[in-house]
């Protein structure tokens, strides 16, 4: 199937022929025709399915084909994202699709000075990429007017919830003008439906078209999987040795906390591996010129919250490891998908100490697999190590992106494997301000005992032998094209 015959115009098939697509990925395929037909749109579609272009390119059609009266260039488009990686992503996206029409975007997100947005509203343009918290400061000193909108898309919205947007996002929503059958077009997409999502979908969207891409909460299904037990305090070394002995050029390693990220990119940047962390404490400027030096392959590992991990796109992006593995198991196949992205193939390595059991296992039960465990020699788990605590104390949150937001955090303080995992351990999370990330909603509040058998067989022996598990045996790897 090409793109010409979803009914794109030459403009854009020629665009998406220079990007080298050779045909529409199955969200494209569904998603484009419906959009161009004006309806609304409920889609399931995780990250690096493609989802991007399969809207933007719709509403770029839709925008360029009636130009608006008298002259003047209202915003007609508001594309809403979760994170500034994301918006600054799609915002580029925008462009890169648009490079052959008369349109014009500007990106909007905190961290960054409002005048040069001001400035660049005031010149016209036809669409907004934003994150809700900025968005909603613009409107309040009017330097946005989102009266004549005729598009609206909310991109990773089960995203926006979990960081506690949605009370931004129904103020914005009341601030729009009406949608219905010839009114606003309506889009939302969403890696998973919880209730709310339902709820908000609901009370959003005229008719839509229903499209569901992937098996939902499944994981990318070219990614391969491995976990390696590993104890606790030894986690660090092996993710060393791993990146040494594979000679991984870039590897997008996830931790739970900021502190974490932090303390892993020094850890690793004093064992020789070029290191940076990319989290919601770091300015900006401090994100883009990591994500920038990680594109480039100046810095050899990015060390990554969750959040802050949304919306990276990076070409070909080879490995993608869990040094930690998250306590929302939703969060772990998020965080794969930053691998394998458009049919490439990737691989997802888990680091799993004695205390993470139980958050492999809900990772299991959700992608309803289970996960090839290899030992790697030499750092096979000490079975007398007794599971400890992940998360310790709740404390109420004190400041989140998604500025509503009042669920209880916890620390986190075990397994973290960088040196503060051993004996009566020292806290780990001693991030300050917070912004949503190491979030640790209820599902484990306190140590569980372990559920037995999960990480490794009795006598040492992996439940399953893969040739993923043992270093020097592996082609090297692909390097970015980005
Ligand atoms: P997304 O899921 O929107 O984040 O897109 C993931 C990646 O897939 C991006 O790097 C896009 O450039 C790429 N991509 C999107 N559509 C296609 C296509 N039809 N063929 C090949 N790559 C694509």
């Amino acid at each position: 199937m090409s793109f010409s015959s979803l009914g794109l115009s030459a403009e854009l098939v020629r665009v998406v022929s220079e990007e080298g697509y050779s045909e529409p990925t199955p969200v494209q395929r569904q998603a484009i025709p419906v959009i161009l037909e004006g309806r609304d749109v409920l889609a399931g579609a995780q990250t690096g399915t493609g989802k991007t272009a399969g809207f933007t390119l719709p509403l770029l059609q839709r925008l360029s084909a009636r130009a608006p009266a008298g002259g003047t260039r209202p915003v007609r488009a508001l594309i809403l994202t979760p994170t500034r990686e994301l918006a600054a992503q799609v915002a580029e996206s925008v462009d890169t699709y648009g490079r052959h029409l008369p349109l014009r975007s500007a990106v909007i997100f905190g961290g960054v000075s409002i005048n040069p947005q001001i400035a660049q509203l005031r010149r016209g343009v036809d669409i907004v990429i934003a994150t809700p918290g900025r968005l909603l400061d613009h409107i309040g000193q009017k330097t946005l007017d989102l009266s004549r909108l005729e598009i609206l898309v909310l991109d990773e919205a089960d995203r926006m919830l979990d960081m506690g947007f949605i009370r931004d996002i129904r103020r914005i929503l009341a601030l729009l003008p009406s949608s219905g059958p010839n009114g606003r077009q309506n889009l939302l997409f969403s890696a998973t439906f919880s209730e709310e999502i339902r709820q908000l979908a609901s009370g959003l969207l005229h008719d839509p078209a229903y499209i569901d891409v992937a098996r939902r909460n499944a994981a990318v299904e070219t990614v391969s999987q491995v976990v390696h037990p590993v104890d606790r305090a030894r986690k660090r070394e092996l993710l060393s040795f791993l990146i040494g002995s594979n000679d991984w050029r870039q590897v997008l390693v996830f931790t739970r906390t900021k502190h974490g990220a932090n303390k892993l990119a020094e850890q690793l940047t004093r064992d020789g591996v070029t290191a940076a962390a990319i989290h919601g404490n770091k300015s900006q400027g401090a994100r883009t010129r990591a994500l920038a030096d990680f594109k480039r392959g100046a810095v050899r590992a990015l060390v990554a919250t969750d959040i802050a991990a949304r919306g990276l796109d990076i070409d070909q992006l080879p490995q993608v490891v869990n040094f930690e593995l998250p306590n929302v198991p939703e969060d772990y196949v998020h965080r794969i998908g930053r691998t394998g992205r458009a049919g490439q193939e990737g691989e997802a390595i888990s680091l799993v100490c004695v205390d993470e059991r139980d958050f492999l296992r809900d990772i299991e039960r959700l992608t309803r697999r289970e996960i090839p465990q290899v030992v790697i020699a030499g750092y096979a788990p000490d079975p007398s190590i007794r599971p400890e605590p992940v998360f310790k104390q709740r404390q109420p949150r004190q400041h989140n992106q998604g500025r509503q937001h009042n669920q209880p955090r916890q620390q986190n303080r075990a397994c973290s494997g960088n040196g503060a995992g051993q004996g009566p351990r020292a806290q780990v999370d001693g991030n300050g301000g917070h912004q949503g990330e190491g979030k640790a909603p209820a599902r484990h509040g306190g140590h569980r005992k372990p559920q037995g058998g999960n990480v490794q067989r009795p006598g040492g022996e992996p439940r399953n032998r893969t040739h993923q598990g043992r270093p020097g045996q592996r082609p090297a790897p692909r390097r970015s094209g980005a």
